[in-house]
């Protein structure tokens, strides 16, 4: 069997050992005689598979005991409404940070429910940056502010999570949850789609800090409010099944290969520095992120040639290094190398970037 190096953004690159294992567990899944995917969400079997991959959740990211963690469907997209549903209840007006694409169509999703206002934009230089701000800018009655944490089409991120002072702070973590130790207890309320880096798509994770639950907009459709959601053990209709049982291996996968979010960051860091220095080394690439914020996730880079940008891509493709086209707003490359994209991938892209140069 020959695996390519896949630098794709979303869905993504699995640890093999997890393919493998969920491949053993197929036709039988621990001695039940069923597929993970045939069985009841209401079997015992079932039920400890889901309790499971909340309580690895929880030790693996150090999630605090007053938060509750839902398993849910729609997408992180589907999030950008039931934010503003759960959270825009008191003042009916909440501060957005537009760092990204992402950002923005949470932003005009939220402006359906209540009053949004941009508290940062990037948007003068097409999200090459993330943009600062302070406590102080924010409306003092926002009943959140929310801000992208890692900008996946841009490859930018915050290099630390911003201060709101009383304001509950909301973000998106598509795309860097489980990437290294992040702070929950910094944030009101944090979500993500599973497919970057949690497992395959289906699945959204959303942790939210308890007393924040509980005050949903009364138009609030059930399958969106948070409550429902926690007070059925996120069960009130047929959960993504073997997307959450795909997310369970992830989390054995980074505790017990890995040895946990600590190690997996060295690593992170270490992957996105070679890559990074390949880049800064180079007379033909160029990153195209502000140092400062640039994502140690999604690497995106550019030629200034849109022909050699493809021919790039094109013969990268052959050498089984896979899904490096920017997204279709940014153009160049991007090459997302999430936690399952091994060391080896990394040398390979390099290696690659190197000879393509030298025959430039
Ligand atoms: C991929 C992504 C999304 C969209 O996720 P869906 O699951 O496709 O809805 C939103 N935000 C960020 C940061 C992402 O990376």
């Amino acid at each position: 069997m020959s695996r390519v190096f896949n630098f794709s953004a979303g869905p993504s690159v699995l640890p093999l050992k997890v393919l493998e294992k969920a491949a053993g567990e197929m036709t039988d899944y621990r001695g039940s005689g069923q597929s993970v995917m045939e069985m009841s969400h209401r079997s015992p079997v079932y039920e400890s598979i889901i309790s499971e991959t909340e309580q690895l959740l929880r030790t693996n990211m150090q999630i605090p005991g007053h938060y509750k963690v839902l398993f849910l469907q729609g997408g992180a997209t589907t999030q950008f409404a039931a934010v503003p549903l759960n959270l825009m209840n008191h003042s009916g007006k909440a501060d957005y940070v537009i760092s990204g694409q992402f950002s923005q169509k949470a932003a005009a999703e939220a402006e359906r429910f209540g009053d949004v206002h941009v508290l940062a934009s990037s948007a003068d230089k097409n999200f090459t940056y993330v943009p600062a701000f302070s406590a102080t800018d924010i409306r003092p009655d926002a009943d959140y502010v929310h801000i992208c944490l890692n900008n996946t089409i841009f490859g930018t991120r915050f290099s630390e999570i911003p201060d709101t002072g009383q304001i509950p702070l909301v973000a998106d973590l598509s795309s860097c949850v489980l990437s290294e130790p992040i702070d929950i207890s910094r944030f009101a309320l944090v979500y993500a789609g599973a497919q970057k880096n949690m497992g395959p798509a289906g699945l959204t994770v959303v942790i939210v800090r308890e007393d924040l639950i509980g005050n949903a907009k009364d138009c609030t459709p059930s399958m969106l409010d948070y409550k429902i959601a926690a007070d059925h053990d996120s069960m009130y209709n047929t959960p993504p099944c073997y997307a959450i049982y795909m997310a369970k291996l992830v989390q054995e996968w980074l505790r017990d290969d890995i040895g946990g979010l600590e190690n997996m960051a060295v690593i992170n860091r270490r992957k996105a520095k070679k890559l990074y220095d390949a880049i800064d080394a180079s007379s033909v690439f160029k990153a195209s992120a502000e140092k400062a914020n640039r994502s140690i996730m999604n690497v995106t880079f550019i030629t200034g040639d849109k022909e050699l940008d493809q021919a790039f891509c094109t013969k990268a493709e052959k050498e089984g290094l896979v899904n490096l086209k920017g997204h279709r707003s940014v153009g160049g490359m991007r090459a997302s190398i999430y936690n399952a994209m091994p060391e080896e991938g990394i040398e390979a892209l390099t290696a690659f970037m190197k000879e393509f140069e030298s025959n430039v």
